[in-house]
């Protein structure tokens, strides 16, 4: 193998490797995908919701080949306090009009799928091989060393995730920061479809996606769950700097969060089959590194931290797979390595990821405003509490009884200030 030149390494069968090394494989393209993971995707956690769009881009129809999940019919949002639970559910049954607009999906799953596609296009992939370091010649990458080993390329392309080694050993960003990312944890959980169905409304096909805020005891951060074939992902991301403060550790506020009543009506007689941490990209487009390339070599996906989180919705795997088809048509269209770098950035440009990275630029100042992460969900379960409470006393005025309960968590002055800076952020 050392003796190989590949037109491209992929470091990483992660969905935006793959992509990568699919794209490559099906022009022709003599493409080593590189996994230091024992199989793709047995390294990866993820909440598991995948918008399909993304998936079309690469390939018309090929969301219908890949082990996708529950279609996603029901957003549902979740204002949690100590016991109660006030939730937004809505539900369309034909959302997305061309393409379901997105599906749950278990990673390991999905990630040995894709690189099994990788190989029926001709691309090689070599799993349990971790990369760590890179050859560099005449201020050009032009390969990698994987325990003394040496493997040639024209391109190598850093797709190894959030705190990507390689784009650190390339000189062109420092380790990752803690303010920039967030700490997720996610446990998968096995339940028989039926439980499942009745329990989040949905039927056999569709799914649900729910994620909840108010259970992260006051640190910026939410979680989610989301309805598989037989199981459920549900977990948590939150502020690690803000949770270090609190002398928070992430385990315990999970554990509270599954114990919540509203929660354990939703797992309950389940089996705990996969439990893992990971960070996340979380500060968008700030964080993107101002350079992403040198000669041979591209960054894509987490490890050029794409990420769009919202609050309602986590996005990465599609931002992922749009940056490995972005490299890949860099590559492909490169008459050479010189060229590369400015063609995969006007790559992202016209494949609008970094329209859609802009367009959520100012979105995390939301994350500063605290109350979004106790006092306002508290506010609600406090305000439904007191309108659904009927106790034969002598009934408060409706007006009266609500103000009380906004008073208890915000002032009318912290109200219009976290109302202005939500204005700003969005
Ligand atoms: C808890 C949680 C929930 C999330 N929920 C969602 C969601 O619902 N929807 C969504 O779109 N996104 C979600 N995300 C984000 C999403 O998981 C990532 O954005 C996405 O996985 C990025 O894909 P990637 O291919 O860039 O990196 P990864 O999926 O991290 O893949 C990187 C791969 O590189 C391999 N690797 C790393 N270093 C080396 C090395 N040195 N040598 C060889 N191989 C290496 C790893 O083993 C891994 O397989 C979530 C993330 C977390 C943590």
């Amino acid at each position: 193998m050392a003796d190989d030149k590949f037109d491209a390494i992929v470091v990483g069968a992660g969905l935006a490797g793959s992509a990568c090394a699919y794209t490559l494989a099906k022009a022709g393209k003599n493409v080593l995908l590189v996994e230091r993971g024992n199989t793709a995707g047995s390294k990866n956690v993820s909440g598991g919701r995948l918008y399909t769009y993304a998936l079309e881009l690469l390939e018309p129809d090929l969301y219908k080949r890949a082990p996708l999940q529950r279609k996603i019919v029901r957003e549902q949002v979740m204002l949690l306090n100590e016991r109660g639970a006030t939730t937004i559910d809505y539900f369309n049954p034909d959302f997305g009009e061309n393409i379901p607009q997105s599906y749950s999906v278990i990673r390991a799953v999905l990630d040995e799928w894709f690189a099994a596609e990788v190989e029926a296009q001709g691309g090689m992939v070599a799993s349990g091989i971790l990369v760590d370091g890179l050859i560099e010649e005449n201020g050009k990458i032009v390969g990698i060393l994987t325990g003394g080993e040496e493997m040639r390329a024209d391109v190598v392309v850093a797709a190894d995730g959030v705190n990507s080694l390689l784009g650190q050993k390339a000189g062109l960003f420092p380790d990752v920061k803690s303010h920039a990312v967030g700490v997720g944890v996610k446990e998968t959980i096995e339940l028989p479809d039926n439980l499942i169905n009745a329990r989040f409304g949905v039927t056999a096909e569709e799914g649900a996606a729910r994620v909840a805020i108010g259970c992260t005891e006051g640190i910026s951060g939410g979680a989610f769950l989301y309805t598989n074939k037989g199981s459920i992902s549900l977990g948590i991301v939150f502020n690690p700097e803000q949770a270090a403060k609190q002398q928070r550790h992430i385990q315990d506020i999970f554990q509270d969060f599954k114990m919540h009543p509203a929660i354990q009506a939703l797992i309950e007689g389940g089996t705990s089959v996969e439990y893992g941490a990971h960070l996340v990209p979380e500060i968008g487009y700030q964080g993107i590194p101002k350079q992403l390339h040198r000669e041979g070599f591209l960054v894509v996906g987490d490890a050029a931290q794409f990420g769009i989180n919202t609050g309602l919705i986590i996005r990465g795997m599609d931002l992922a797979i749009v940056s490995g088809l972005a490299a890949a048509r860099a590559i492909i269209a490169s008459p050479s390595t010189a060229e590369m770098g400015a063609l995969y950035m006007k790559q992202l440009e016209e494949l609008l990821l970094v329209a859609n990275q802009r367009a959520y630029q100012n979105f995390h100042g939301i994350f500063e405003i605290s109350r979004i992460f106790g006092g306002y969900p508290k506010l609600a379960n406090d305000a439904m509490q007191f309108m659904f409470t009927v106790d034969g006393k002598t009934p408060t005025p409706m007006v009266k009884g609500l103000l009380r309960a906004v008073k208890k968590h915000a002032t009318f002055g912290q109200m219009i200030a976290d109302g202005w800076k939500a204005y700003r952020s969005l």
